[in-house]
């Protein structure tokens, strides 16, 4: 099951709090929305190797796995990256995309620590230590 990679998942879950803002992303509920998954198909038929971290994706592994297949926007929609371009889409590890997220918003202060965690991204019925 294991693909090799090491993500500092849970440093990172703990470390900040970008992810807390609403899903309003055009990519998430809005016209992008059927063409982003068209090319998401696309990504995940023809693609095997993480953009962000180089190691292969196990297609196996679901969400919320950390290592799980997920589509990681190259230039991200909060910095004006086309939500469903399939030249912004590239395949990533469920926390490389999250990892790089947190890089990406370096004007979140990481004063706030564990208490903006949200229930919602850490699904509760998963067993996070067994990984
Ligand atoms: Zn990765």
């Amino acid at each position: 099951m294991s693909v090799g990679g090491k993500c500092y998942f849970y440093t990172q879950f703990q470390g900040g709090g970008s992810m807390a803002k609403p899903n309003l992303r055009p990519d998430h509920n809005g016209t992008q929305r059927a063409q982003f998954e068209s090319n998401k198909k696309k990504i995940y038929a023809s693609q095997t190797v993480c953009g962000i971290c180089g190691k292969p994706v196990d297609f196996g592994l679901k969400f919320p796995h950390p290592l799980s297949p997920c589509i990681d926007h190259i230039i991200p929609v909060s910095r004006n990256g086309h939500p469903s371009d399939i030249s912004n889409l590239q395949l990533a590890h469920m926390c490389c995309n999250r990892q790089k997220s947190d890089k990406l918003t370096p004007k979140q202060e990481f004063a706030k620590e564990t208490e903006v965690v949200s229930n919602r991204l850490l699904p509760q019925t998963f067993d996070w230590k067994t990984l």
